[in-house]
């Protein structure tokens, strides 16, 4: 049973502005095109949204333009009272902007209201660090001169935001640019872009300036953001996606030098050591693996397991895992969703396939699509026994799978956690605090959650190396993104 009528999901849908922000106005497509957001629990259409043309694009840049000037020059404290005023309203429209979220994303409503409110948390943190951007001040070795050191906001940003988290991917971005004084496009994935458009709504009425934020939505990523990459006028650009779009951006940043920001794809390993607490390593895995439905550049894409406990840590996973409830988002009790497209459950499923036929074992779930159910669901699914050739301990699953593989020693398990091209985040479950510390600083991520399944957090710093990024957002480094270093030689007579 729904907690929600249809009637209250068409309400909410129906509240969210549908066009373009450009320069403060919200107005049409040129052309008047629009773009079909679905709902992926039943590939039911919830609305249209504008489809922008490059024109569209290029005219939220010259808003962003016009306003850097005095967006720059405003004061911190005032930027700071702004994205508090907009944390305030998020987390009292909480509820709805939830709903807002499950409808276009796929995720049970308890997870969208937690990411709503993760969102949140980044406006009221930059709302902190808005007036603490400080400089330094120095006199020379020689003592020939003074030097004044100062930050100042980098201009006119383009931010580029995925499907997954359709919120805080963005306010990971808008509230560090709202708060070093810099101006920004917007652009949301085409299949989630609704809850961008209430944040861009939320912001206008807590008093952000007419062209800080202007947000467009459009069915042709690459053709709306490439003429904008390529502007001069353009100072930034940060984004979120997948590590194969990532490397093209960065390809065509390099033509401007333009700064960049990119946080790219993950492949989590998930250690469990002989002396870990199994049922806490347990519980951690629950939350690295299934938030989010798997579908988290966080999310633990593999576990290894020391060999002498692998078989009773694969029995509760699959206990817990098999225990979840599978439907829409919006209904009671619900803990899966359904994956955001067919491509994507096809996907999963080639990955689930391929480790099979290579020897691992399925313990539940499978690739067997469930008979009657519309949506592109996918079921919990743990796989123990995974060989090491298997595709789907290299290649990021996005899904609700775990694949279960054993080692024998520390070193082992140091060699096949980092045996990938990406490093965003690990997981590591011990009681011995030397071993911790020793496999931490070993790891090659950007972040580690120890004895911890969960690593987000706003005052965070949240990125990654190798090939899943570089720069951090959240925490008191994400603001720095966003601010160049100018330094000031001073003659002193
Ligand atoms: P994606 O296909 O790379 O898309 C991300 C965004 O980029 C969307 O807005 C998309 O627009 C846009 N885009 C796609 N092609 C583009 C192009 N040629 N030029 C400019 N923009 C383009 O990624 P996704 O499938 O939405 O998201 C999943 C990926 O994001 C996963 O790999 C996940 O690990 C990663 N992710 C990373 C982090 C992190 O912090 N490291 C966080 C969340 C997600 P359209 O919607 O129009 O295609």
């Amino acid at each position: 049973m729904s907690t929600f009528t249809a009637a209250q999901e068409q309400e909410v849908v129906a509240g969210v502005p549908r066009g373009l922000l450009v320069g403060g106005e919200w107005r049409d497509a040129d052309g008047g095109g629009t773009l079909a957001v679905e709902d992926p629990s039943t590939g039911g259409v919830l609305c249209e949204v504008a489809d922008a043309t490059a024109g569209d694009a290029m005219a939220c840049l010259d808003a962003a333009v016009a306003a850097q000037e005095a967006w720059a020059a405003t004061a911190p404290r005032e930027r700071g009272e702004i994205l508090r005023a907009a944390y305030e309203r998020v987390v009292a429209r909480a509820g709805e902007l939830a709903l807002l979220m499950t409808l276009e994303m796929g995720k049970p409503l308890a997870e969208s209201r937690a990411e709503v409110l993760y969102a949140a948390d980044f406006l009221r943190w930059f709302s902190e660090e808005a007036v603490r951007i400080e400089g330094r001040w120095a006199t020379a070795p020689n003592g020939g001169m003074r030097m004044l050191t100062m930050r100042q906001p980098v201009g006119p940003c383009l931010l580029i935001t995925p499907w997954n988290f359709p919120l805080a991917m963005g306010t990971r971005k808008i509230g560090p640019a709202v708060a070093a004084g810099c101006t920004m496009v917007v652009k949301p994935a085409k299949q989630t872009p609704l809850s961008m458009l209430a944040l861009a709504q939320i912001l206008q009425e807590c008093g952000l300036p007419a062209g800080v934020l202007n947000v467009f939505t459009a069915s042709s990523a690459s053709k709306t953001t490439g003429p904008l990459i390529e502007d001069p006028r353009l100072r930034k650009l940060s984004f979120t996606g997948s590590t194969e779009v990532g490397r093209q951006l960065i390809a065509q940043a390099s033509k401007n030098v333009l700064r960049v920001s990119m946080e790219l794809g993950g492949n989590a390993p998930f250690l469990v050591f002989e002396d870990a607490d199994l049922d806490a390593a347990v519980q951690g895995a629950m939350i690295a693996k299934m938030r989010n439905i798997g579908e988290a550049c966080t999310a633990a894409n593999r576990f290894h397991v020391h060999a002498s406990i692998a078989d009773a840590f694969a029995e509760k996973l699959a206990a817990r895992m098999g225990g979840l409830q599978l439907g829409r988002g919006v209904e009671d009790g619900v803990a899966v969703g359904p994956l955001i497209d067919e491509t994507q459950r096809e996907k999963v499923r080639e990955l689930v396939d391929d480790a099979i036929a290579k020897g691992a074992r399925c313990l539940i779930g499978g690739s067997e699509r469930i008979p009657g159910v519309p949506g592109h669901f996918f079921p919990p699914t743990v796989l123990s026994g995974v060989p090491a050739d298997a595709t789907l301990l290299r290649e990021e699953i996005f899904g609700p799978v775990a694949p279960i593989a054993t080692f024998e020693t520390e070193d082992e398990a140091v060699a096949a956690a980092n045996r990938t091209e990406y490093g965003l985040v690990a997981y590591l479950y011990t009681r011995d605090l030397d071993r911790a510390i020793r496999v931490t600083e070993r790891l090659e991520t950007g972040m580690v959650g120890i004895n911890q399944g969960l690593v987000s957090n706003a005052a965070a710093p949240f990125g990654g190396v190798k090939q899943s990024g570089f720069g951090r957002e959240g925490g008191t480094e994400g603001i720095d993104e966003y601010l160049s270093t100018k330094y000031a030689a001073i003659r002193v007579g």
